[in-house]
C-alpha cells in the first residue's frame, strides 16, 4: 500500500492509482449519460486566484439565495454510475426546479473504495474547487492549502479553516448517482461543525486572553469537544475578531471589515461565547488563577488560554520611528494608513519573508516603484534556498518589483517625511514611503512576573498539550513555542499550526488528549501567495536540509522543490499546479520514508 502511496504521490503528473492515496480525478469531460451532470474539471486547474477571503463572501452570498427558495426535498440525480472508476470524484453542475424558478448547484461526487459519497463542492476555507483535491485514507484534502474533510461526513479534519462540508448520503438508482434534500441545505456551501450549548453557568469559566484566529479557533473547539461551562474570550481589539492574513494579499485594500471577520456577533451568542472586546488582559495572576483586565474587572478562571499572538518586531533602523511615511502591517486600521501613504510613491520594502513579499506584490499595482531590500543571500529563507533563488529570478523577470540581496537599511532620511534610505554600505536610495516587516515578536510582556515560562524571545514555551509551566494555563498560536515531531520546540506562525494547537488545547482541556499520537502526525503546512502564483510547503520546517532536487519554474507553474537531510526527505515545496508539497502531507504524517534515490528515479 505504502508504495502505491509513494509512486502516487511522487509523480509530477495527475495519476490515479488504486488505494488509500488518490489524487483527484481527471474525468472525461465528455457526458456520456442521460443525467444533468456536468462540470467536470480538470485536475491541473490553476486555483491560484483562490484568495484566503473566498469562501467568507461566498458563503453570504449563499445565504442570500437561501432566503428566496422554499424548504422543500428534491431528487437531484448527479451522474452516471459508469462515469467513476474507484478513487475518483466529479463536480456535477445540476439544475434544480423550485416554486422560485431553476436554481444552479455544483456538487462533488466520489466513489471510493466501492462506496459512492457526496459533499459540497467547494473548500470551506479558501472556496478552491475541491475536485482539484486528493482522497487520502478516507479524507478529502483541499489542494491549495491542504484543509483535510472527513469523506463519509464532510467534517472538518485537517485546518486551516472552521467549517465543515455539507454531505448527502447517496443512492443509486439503477445506473444512477442520486441525492435526496431540501434546496435549504443543497445551497449551503459550508456547515458549521455541531456545538454542544453552554448550560453550566456556575463553574469558573475558561478564558481566552486574544481573540486573533488561535483564540476563536480554541473556544469553537471546546463546545465541539462537548465543553457546557462559561468560555470568556478576551480581545484587546475593537473590532469582531478577523482574518489577519488577508491584510497582506492583493485586492485586501478594498475589504470591509465585515467581509474578513470569521464570524458574526451573534455567533459568539449563540454559542455561549462570551466575547469582551476592547478590553486587554494587564495581569495575570497564575496562583490566584486571577487575570485583571485594563478597566480593572478581575476574573477568576478555571483553565487560561494565552492566544496573545504577536506585534511587529520594533525597528533599529535611525529615524523609522520619527518620519512620516513609514509603515508597518499588523491590523486593518494599519492597512488602511499604509495604502494612502504608498500610492504613487518610490516604496521600500526592509525584509524579504512572508509578510514583505505579499505585500511587494499587492502593493506593486498602485505605486511608482518598489524595492524590496533583503539582508541576506536569497529571500524567503523559510522555503529553501533553491525556491528563494528562483523566486527572486521569476520576481526580477515577471515583475516591476526590485529585490536587493544583501541589503540593509542602515537610516531613513528626510525632513518630517521619509525622503531616501541609507543601506550600510553607505548607498543612498530614493524611497518616499518604506514598509518594515523584518518579523515578529510576542505579546507576553505581561507575564515576566509570572511562573510562566518563556524562552530567550519571550514565546511562551508548551508541551505537546499545550500546557504551559503553569498547571491549567494554556498558550496557543503565533505566541507559543511548542515541541515538533523531532522534540525541538520551535515557533510556527501559522494559521495551520495556529488552528491545531487551538484545537489540541481545547481537547486537553476537555481531558480527550490522552495520545501522543495526536501530536505527532502534526505536519506543518506553510504557504505564500504572490504575483499569480501559490507557494506551498510541507514537511519539517526546523531541520536545515542538506541536499535538495529541484525541478520546473514558476513561470510556468511547475515548480517542486524536494529537501533532503542525509538522503531522507524532510519537506517539500511546490508551486505547482499538481500542489505537490500538499500530496505529500500525508506522507509525511504516515511517516513513510522516502530516500533522495526514490525522488531522483
Ligand atoms: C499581514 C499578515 C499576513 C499573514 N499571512 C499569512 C498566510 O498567508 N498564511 C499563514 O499561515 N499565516 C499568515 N499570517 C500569520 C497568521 O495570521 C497568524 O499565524 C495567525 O493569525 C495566528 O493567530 P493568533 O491568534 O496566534 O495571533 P493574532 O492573530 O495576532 O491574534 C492575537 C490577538 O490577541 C490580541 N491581544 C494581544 N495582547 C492582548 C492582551 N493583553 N489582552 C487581550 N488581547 C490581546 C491581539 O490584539 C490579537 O487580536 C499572516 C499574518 C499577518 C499579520
Amino acid at each position: 500500500m505504502y508504495r502505491a502511496a509513494r509512486r502516487t504521490l511522487l509523480s509530477p503528473l495527475p495519476v490515479v492509482y488504486p488505494g488509500d492515496i488518490c489524487m483527484g480525478t481527471v474525468s472525461s469531460d465528455d457526458d456520456k449519460s442521460d443525467t444533468n451532470s456536468g462540470g467536470t474539471r480538470n485536475n491541473s486547474v490553476d486555483v491560484s486566484g483562490y484568495a484566503d477571503s473566498h469562501a467568507l463572501g461566498r458563503r453570504r452570498m449563499t445565504h442570500d439565495i437561501i432566503d428566496k427558495v422554499e424548504n422543500s426535498p428534491v431528487e437531484v440525480k448527479l451522474c452516471h454510475i459508469y462515469e467513476l472508476q474507484n478513487g475518483e470524484m466529479k463536480e456535477c453542475a445540476v439544475t434544480v426546479d423550485s416554486n422560485k424558478g431553476p436554481v444552479n448547484l455544483r456538487l462533488l461526487v466520489v466513489k471510493h473504495k466501492g462506496k459512492w459519497y457526496c459533499l459540497g463542492a467547494d473548500c470551506t476555507y479558501c472556496g478552491a474547487p475541491l475536485v482539484n483535491g486528493f482522497l487520502t485514507f478516507g479524507r478529502l484534502r483541499c489542494s491549495l492549502h491542504g484543509t483535510a474533510f472527513n469523506l463519509k461526513t464532510g467534517k472538518l479534519e485537517d485546518p486551516p479553516g472552521f467549517d465543515s462540508l455539507p454531505s448527502f448520503p447517496v443512492i443509486i438508482s439503477k445506473t444512477d448517482v442520486c441525492i435526496t434534500s431540501t434546496i435549504q441545505r443543497l445551497l449551503q456551501h459550508a456547515v458549521v461543525t455541531p456545538m454542544c450549548r453552554a448550560t453550566d453557568g456556575v463553574s469558573d469559566p475558561v478564558v481566552i486572553v486574544g481573540a486573533g484566529l488561535a483564540g476563536v479557533t480554541c473556544a469553537e473547539a471546546l463546545r465541539q469537544e462537548g465543553f457546557n461551562g462559561r468560555i470568556m474570550l478576551i480581545s484587546k481589539d475593537d473590532l469582531l475578531p478577523y482574518n489577519r492574513s488577508i491584510l497582506s494579499k492583493l485586492g485586501a485594500e478594498n475589504a470591509k471589515i465585515e467581509d474578513i471577520t470569521f464570524r458574526t456577533r451573534e455567533f459568539y451568542e449563540t454559542h455561549g461565547i462570551e466575547l469582551i472586546l476592547s478590553n486587554p488582559v494587564k495581569n495575570v495572576n497564575v496562583e490566584d488563577k486571577i487575570i485583571t483586565l485594563s478597566d480593572d474587572q478581575k476574573l477568576t478562571y478555571s483553565d487560561l488560554v494565552l492566544a496573545m499572538g504577536t506585534n511587529n518586531r520594533l525597528s533599529t533602523i535611525t529615524n523609522s520611528n520619527d518620519l512620516d511615511g513609514v509603515y508597518q502591517l499588523k491590523d486593518i486600521e494599519d492597512l488602511w494608513k499604509m495604502r494612502e501613504g504608498i500610492e504613487k510613491k518610490h516604496v521600500a520594502i526592509v525584509g524579504a519573508g512572508f509578510n514583505a513579499l505579499e505585500q511587494a506584490s499587492s502593493i506593486s499595482p498602485h505605486t511608482r516603484s518598489v524595492t524590496v531590500h533583503c539582508k541576506s543571500e536569497t529571500p524567503l529563507k523559510s522555503f529553501g534556498v533553491p525556491f528563494g533563488r528562483a523566486l527572486r529570478a521569476f520576481i526580477d523577470d515577471e515583475t516591476n518589483v526590485r529585490i536587493r540581496l544583501q541589503s540593509t537599511i542602515r537610516s531613513f532620511d528626510g525632513f518630517d517625511r521619509i525622503e531616501h534610505v541609507v543601506v550600510k554600505d553607505g548607498l543612498c536610495a530614493v524611497a518616499q514611503a518604506a514598509i518594515i516587516a523584518i518579523g515578529i515578536q510576542p505579546c507576553s510582556s505581561l507575564l515576566m512576573k509570572s511562573k510562566i515560562q518563556t524562552d530567550g524571545e519571550g514565546f511562551i514555551k508548551v508541551d505537546s498539550k499545550m500546557t504551559t509551566t503553569v498547571p491549567n494555563v494554556y498558550a496557543i498560536g503565533d505566541i507559543a513555542t511548542f515541541p515538533q515531531r523531532n522534540g525541538v520546540c520551535a515557533n510556527l506562525p501559522h494559521i495551520q499550526a495556529a488552528q491545531f494547537q487551538a484545537r489540541t488545547a481545547a481537547l486537553s482541556i476537555t481531558g480527550k488528549n490522552n495520545t501522543e499520537e495526536k501530536n505527532t502526525c502534526f505536519v506543518p503546512v506553510m504557504w505564500i501567495s504572490l504575483f499569480g502564483i501559490v507557494a506551498r510547503f510541507s514537511g519539517d520546517p526546523i531541520t536545515q536540509p542538506t541536499e535538495y532536487i529541484a525541478r520546473g519554474t514558476l513561470k510556468d507553474k511547475t515548480f517542486v522543490c524536494y529537501h533532503f537531510k542525509k538522503e531522507e526527505l524532510i519537506s517539500v515545496v511546490d508551486a505547482c499546479t499538481e500542489s505537490i508539497a500538499i500530496q505529500f502531507i500525508d506522507i509525511f504524517k504516515k511517516k513513510i520514508k522516502i530516500t533522495y534515490d526514490d525522488v531522483k528515479r
